[in-house]
């Protein structure tokens, strides 16, 4: 018999509480309006400041264009960072939202209609779940990245307490898995004073407590993972992983969209677009490789680069970065932004050819979405655990030398040879197209994603 409260809605309705970053905002919002097509009610839970403008803007223009959603702001308790691990304001705000998180309670509690469930980031999966409890309601992890990197950060409790498993060899094994290199484990994790390391291991001891796992991947993009794991052959106190993506693309908020009458110009699949996520930032020499990189390739490029984490110190001038004479050298077959731009919209456009990127989970997912060729240059995080599972999947190569961020200079000659190998590779190419039908198969009617989302919502309905 279920545990949780009996409620006779037939119209579920539904909190959904992200984290901090773009990268944790985007799945949200588009979980949101999916929920919203499925008929169910949404509250959407925001922390009143956010660390980027980006979030801020983009909450606002949601909430507009969506005037059913119900909003609540959060006002995360301040917190001296607990230790001088870190200065990123991203893991600070994961930090302090992940150990407040259950103070949600009564903002919640009071919800009319009531609650039928909360679906919540990872990183506020134990203090939310403490909430769930209370109130008789299932708490449904939504975990934005990739099943390989979720299982990790699974097994993080595990790994941890055993010193020896993550130094005394070259590849972590998680029984039942195919085992990661240790160069794919991030590099706070070695650090258990790091607050990544600290909010990741508290918030996983409490995912066996939830009711699911929502992921936005698809059946056959990861099978041999979802499977050992769903199948109990691995991590066998997890719920149920539910993959419902690639999540379908909403409106975000417009940029200026200066590209686009430049993308209409460029013909057919043969613009580069390198882009490296909401905070990413890259070092000067960095920028000046993959400058020259780009320009020796000769392949048409949409550039679009930073240089701090968070978008509002960001002020750098773009020609005192990468230099006059490449902006005129470049300026018929290239265009280089310092902005926010609308990747979904570019990566559907037909002139791209090809996707230099962070491998962010979401970036992964919207270039598998359109079958775009990937040259993963993973640099923080889960990355390098994502690029990985793209490259299993044939949407992309990478080149596992380059490192981190900032651990190496990957020079110009290894980037240019990359992004040749990765607009010319013909066998690539057409196995990005087919990832792109499958993955359009899996959220289209009768697929497994729009499946799995479906049952989950019928399940609320009927509070099982
Ligand atoms: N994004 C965008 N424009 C930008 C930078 C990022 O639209 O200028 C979007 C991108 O499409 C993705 C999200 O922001 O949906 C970033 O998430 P991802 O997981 O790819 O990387 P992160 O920013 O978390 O490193
Ligand atoms: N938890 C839960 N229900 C339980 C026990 C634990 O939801 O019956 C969650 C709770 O959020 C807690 C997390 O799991 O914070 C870890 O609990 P555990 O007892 O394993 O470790 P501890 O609280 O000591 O970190
Ligand atoms: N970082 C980032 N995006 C991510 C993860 C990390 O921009 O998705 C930044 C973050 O600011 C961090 C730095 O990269 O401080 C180095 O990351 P790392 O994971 O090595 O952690 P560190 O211990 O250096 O903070």
């Amino acid at each position: 018999m279920s545990i949780f409260r009996r409620s006779d809605t037939s119209q579920p309705h539904i909190a959904l509480f992200p984290s901090a970053g773009m990268g944790h905002l985007v799945p949200f919002l588009r979980l949101a309006s999916m929920l919203l097509s499925h008929n169910c009610r949404v509250t959407l839970i925001t922390t009143k400041c956010t660390v980027s403008v980006a979030e801020s803007t983009h909450i606002s223009f949601f909430l507009s264009t969506h005037p059913e959603i119900k909003h609540i702001e959060f006002q995360v308790p301040p917190m001296q960072p607990s230790n001088t691990a870190t200065d990123d304001p991203f893991f600070i705000q994961f930090e302090a939202t992940s150990r407040s998180a259950h103070l949600i309670h009564p903002s919640i509690a009071s919800s009319s209609p009531p609650l039928s469930a909360i679906f919540s980031d990872l990183v506020v999966a134990s203090g939310v779940n403490k909430v769930a409890v209370g109130l008789g309601i299932p708490n449904y992890v939504v975990s934005t990245t990739s099943v390989n990197f979720l299982s990790l950060m699974a097994y993080l409790p595990i790994l941890t307490s055993d010193a020896a498993k993550l130094t005394g060899s070259t590849e972590i094994e998680i029984p039942g898995l195919t085992p990661l290199p240790i160069s794919s484990i991030p590099p706070p994790f070695f650090n258990p004073d790091h607050p990544f390391t600290g909010s990741i291991l508290s918030n996983a001891r409490a995912l066996p407590y939830c009711k699911g796992i929502l992921m936005n991947t698809f059946d056959c993009f990861e099978p041999e993972t979802l499977s050992a794991i769903n199948n109990k052959r691995a991590l066998s106190n997890l719920p149920p992983i539910l993959p419902i993506g690639p999540l379908e693309i909403c409106e975000l908020k417009k940029d200026e969209g200066r590209y686009l009458p430049w993308l209409n110009n460029q013909p057919a699949e043969s613009v580069v677009f390198v882009i490296f996520g909401s905070r990413t930032a890259m070092s000067k020499d960095q920028i000046k490789e993959l400058r020259d990189g780009l320009e020796k390739s000769e392949y048409r490029f949409l550039w679009v680069l930073k240089t701090k984490k968070v978008d509002k110190d960001d002020k750098e001038d773009l020609e005192d970065l990468i230099g006059c004479s490449f902006l005129q050298r470049t300026k018929n077959r290239g265009m280089v932004l310092k902005e926010w731009v609308n990747q979904q919209d570019i990566l559907a456009h037909p002139a791209i050819g090809g996707f230099v990127n962070h491998c962010g989970w979401n970036s992964v997912m919207e270039a598998a979405q359109r079958g775009i060729p990937v040259l993963a240059w993973p640099q923080h995080g889960d990355q390098r655990a994502n690029a990985e599972v793209l490259e299993k999947a044939g949407l992309g190569i990478w080149d596992r030398t380059w490192g981190w961020c900032g651990q190496r200079l990957v020079k110009q000659d290894e980037i240019q040879k990359k992004i040749s190998e990765l607009m010319t590779d013909e066998k690539l190419k057409s196995r990005a197209k087919k990832v792109g039908e499958e993955a359009r198969k899996a959220t289209g009617n009768g697929g497994s994603s729009k499946k799995t989302i479906t049952e989950t919502i019928e399940s609320l309905k009927q509070n099982k």
